[in-house]
């Protein structure tokens, strides 16, 4: 977790600059896709902006805790103590037009392990923004 400049290169991994990627749905701009608002919450886990990733799960959805202030320590715990390194999207399917599923791959390590995974991420999309529901995780061995 660190502070990022603007101007740097969006820890997503889409080749454009924070401020004209993920910085803006940060900053409350809703995410057009799934796919971008998957992107814009790696990016956050990375900067460490808890409020941005606990804002963007689903308050219905399974994930959601009833200890806020638990649930931003350990998200913040996470972001502290991971290294990101790669965001891949494999996959990104739109099932209705509320409804779409992303299947990714994060190369993460945390204090010289590999702990990289591959999730499937359901989001919904509620009052017209798009929300992270659950994902269903594989550890990945590469
Ligand atoms: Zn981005």
């Amino acid at each position: 977790m660190a502070p990022r400049s603007p101007s740097a290169a969006c820890p997503c991994g889409s080749g454009r600059t924070f401020k004209r990627c993920c910085l803006r749905l940060h900053q409350g701009q809703p995410a057009t896709t799934a796919e971008a608002l998957m992107r814009s919450r790696y990016a956050a886990y990375v900067v460490g902006a808890v409020d941005y990733i606990i804002a963007t799960t689903d308050p219905e959805g399974p994930l959601a805790r009833a200890d806020r202030e638990i649930w931003a320590t350990e998200i913040r715990l996470f972001s502290a103590h991971t290294r990101f390194e790669k965001l891949e999207i494999r996959e990104a399917t739109t099932l209705d037009q509320d409804h779409a599923e992303v299947l990714f791959f994060a190369k993460l390590s945390r204090d010289g392990e590999d702990v990289s995974f591959s999730e499937r991420s359901s989001f919904v999309r509620r009052a017209g923004r798009w929300l992270y529901e659950s994902g269903q995780v594989t550890p990945h061995a590469t």
